[in-house]
């Protein structure tokens, strides 16, 4: 599975979903204490298993990062997904060009989701998280609480984060890019029918 992230990575800078330095996977096992994640700054097009980065959880819920490794700007964000490890679980952040423009345009996510069944009937679609810092504690805790139900199950698929990209999770990087690649899907067709929101 680990090969799987520079293969989603890859595919997603060819989506034109990032540019060479963007977005973030990181993995969790079922029962494991360590988190795999994209390091930082790497060229995200050339990621294969021995670039990924190993940071392990201590049992408060913290990471212990080592002092030679980089991982992504985004581990915050990734540490808050993955906190629960009772399922082996897969989060992919990146900047989905339809989803992004829809949300910048005034488009609800969750009711453009609604009205397509081939995003309806395999993805939930969250509110989408507000203009918020890259890389910051608010962006991290804004997109766990967009998942996340008060019990910390995830309620949703995949969130939009305004001016920014999504967050999806999944147990695989590929079935969490899956659930970008339907939303990003139907925001180009909604984009593309020259509707405008709230006409
Ligand atoms: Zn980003």
């Amino acid at each position: 599975m680990l090969t799987a992230i520079g293969d989603v990575m890859r595919r997603c800078y060819d989506k034109g979903w990032i540019t060479t330095r963007d977005g973030n996977i990181s993995l969790r096992k079922r029962g494991s204490q360590t988190l795999y994640i994209t390091p930082s700054g790497w060229r995200k097009t050339i990621i294969h298993p021995e670039h990924v980065v190993k940071v392990r959880f201590g049992f408060d819920g913290a990471l212990d990062v080592p002092r030679d490794s980089s991982p992504s700007g985004e581990l915050e964000m990734h540490r808050l997904l993955q906190l629960g490890n009772s399922s082996t679980r897969a989060v992919v952040h990146v900047h989905p060009t339809h989803i992004v423009a829809a949300v910048y345009a005034g488009w609800d996510l969750q009711k453009i989701a609604s009205e397509f069944p081939e995003v309806s009937r395999y993805t939930r679609v969250g509110p989408t998280v507000p203009i918020l810092p890259a890389t910051s504690p608010e962006l991290a805790r804004g997109t766990a609480s967009a998942m996340l139900d008060s019990d910390g199950r995830f309620a949703f698929d995949v969130v939009g984060q305004a001016n920014h990209g999504v967050c999806s999770v999944a147990g695989d990087p590929w079935s969490a890019y899956e659930h970008i690649e339907r939303l990003d899907h139907i925001c180009e067709i909604v984009l593309r029918s020259g509707v405008r929101p709230n006409s």
